[in-house]
């Protein structure tokens, strides 16, 4: 059996509340032993990486990435999706059901498993959608997908408007111990918003996105979770309100929980009207490491890159997200990696798709707007990534306990490098994040014992 052993590492495995310099065995794909028992097992033949100055830590696992298949294979493929999952230092995503045909049914789950065996870089899990073609109109067949293997439901990149629609789900989904996820939009008031509704959208001339239009939807979701006793998930929320709302609903013990995106907690609303805005008036705490060693990343005003869905928020949004990571409101820390072609996003601000893709830089920025900052230690930034949505999804994952899966991320917390689009694994390049000096990286990506990054050849000099 194929052994390795990750020597000298510093080991954090918050599910374990365990933080120290320590080894850790693999074998046969599953961790052995960590600590002092790590070396005394570990065989003749075992394979050893010395991580001396690096974190070793359970498999990261992203519950919000956009992998596009079926349907949209120009965009993303699960073979590319999971490779840049891997390089980024994830084990495991969840991929939302908006393909097409969407996630709706039995067959296109068992299709994504089935391709996600022979093709996939990482775990693949499913979330299913909680309509039928992701419509707003009629529940989907939320047992079968059950059945099937989903982990979650969501109409994401959509939102159920209906609100007993949305009622019925929560009861269904109890029954089946599913969580719901949520893409919080109301329709009426975002109507055809582009923007952040502010200052910025009207100086630009670009149609307004309230941020009620996020609120409004979190706050249902928390009077129908009281309402149902049904586990509701706020997808990507960027309002400082949805945080105060959120907050607010844990204090009452309610089974509610939200995700943020590192692009919510790095970049406003500034930074449609280009870098130079961005960096005179939201930007200067961003760089705090080496600055003036480095030209500040440069885009024009209404880049393409800089519109997702939900929009970037204000100043004080962003305070409340990173708020709200540091007190533990928000429990996870996810991409939205949405992909999209290069002739989709280049059109006009208006015309483009909402989406940018994350999951190489996720790791980076969440350490340099949360880590380095001192807002949250590296073992609960960690758990946000592993035994946080682990145990939201039910995943056997997010551990290093002896007995589980081999997943495991080796990172380096200080590592500085440029993110370029000719090194990123991802079919599609609409991230806003390229050029940019990053903190942090990914060194080794470990799936099932076996390192799915750097490539085993790239490592063997080590
Ligand atoms: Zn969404």
């Amino acid at each position: 059996m194929n052994a390795l052993l990750l020597a000298g590492g510093r080991v954090i495995d918050p599910a374990n509340r365990f933080d120290a310099v320590a080894d850790v065995l693999i074998i046969g794909g599953k961790i052995r032993a960590v600590g002092g028992e790590a070396a005394l097992q570990s065989p003749a033949h075992a394979q050893r990486l010395d991580v001396k100055g690096l974190i070793v830590c359970p498999g990261l696992i992203d519950m919000h990435v956009h992998l596009r298949e079926p349907g949209y294979s120009a965009k993303e493929t699960i073979a590319t999706g999971t490779a840049a999952a891997a390089r980024g230092g994830f084990t495991s995503v969840v991929c939302m059901p908006n393909t097409s045909p969407s996630i709706d049914n039995p067959g296109t789950v068992a299709l994504i498993h089935e391709r996600a065996t022979q093709q996939a870089a990482v775990n693949v899990y499913v979330a299913g959608a909680i309509t039928k073609n992701i419509a707003g109109e009629e529940l989907a067949p939320i047992g079968s997908l059950k059945q099937a293997g989903v982990v979650a439901i969501t109409d994401d990149g959509h939102c159920v408007q209906n609100h007993e629609l949305m009622r019925r789900a929560l009861e269904y989904a109890r029954m089946f111990d599913l969580l719901v996820m949520d893409h919080c939009q109301d329709y009426s008031l975002v109507s055809d918003g582009v923007m952040h509704e502010a200052y910025w959208s009207t100086a630009l001339g670009l149609r307004g996105w309230p941020s009620a239009g996020e609120e409004m939807v979190v706050a249902r979701n928390i009077l129908l979770s009281e309402m149902t006793g049904g586990r509701v998930h706020c997808q990507h929320l960027s309002a400082a309100r949805s945080v105060q709302l959120l907050r607010e609903a844990k204090k009452r013990g309610l089974l509610v929980s939200g995700e943020a995106c590192p692009h919510h907690f790095t970049l406003t609303d500034a930074a449609v009207a280009g870098s130079e805005k961005f960096w005179e008036a939201d930007g200067k705490a961003i760089f705090g490491f080496g600055a003036g060693a480095q030209e500040l990343p440069c885009w024009p005003g209404y880049d393409t890159n800089f519109k997702m869905n939900p929009p970037l928020g204000s100043a004080r949004d962003r305070e409340a997200i990173l708020e709200g990571l540091a007190d533990g409101t928000i429990e996870v820390l996810c991409s939205d990696h949405a992909p999209h072609c290069d002739y989709e996003k280049e059109v006009e601000f208006d015309y483009a798709p909402f989406g940018i893709t994350g999951l190489e830089t996720e790791l980076s920025l969440s350490l340099m707007q949360l880590y380095h900052p001192r807002l949250l230690s590296l073992s609960d930034l960690i758990a946000k990534f592993t035994v946080a949505p682990a145990r939201l999804l039910g995943l056997p994952k997010g551990t290093l306990s002896a007995g589980a899966d081999a997943d495991v991320t080796v990172f380096d917390p200080e590592k500085q490098w440029t993110f370029e689009q000719v090194t990123t694994a991802s079919k599609s390049f609409n991230s806003p994040f390229y050029g940019w000096r990053l903190r942090g990286k990914a060194v080794v990506t470990i799936v099932a014992g076996e390192k799915r990054w750097p490539e085993q050849a790239e490592t063997a000099a080590t």
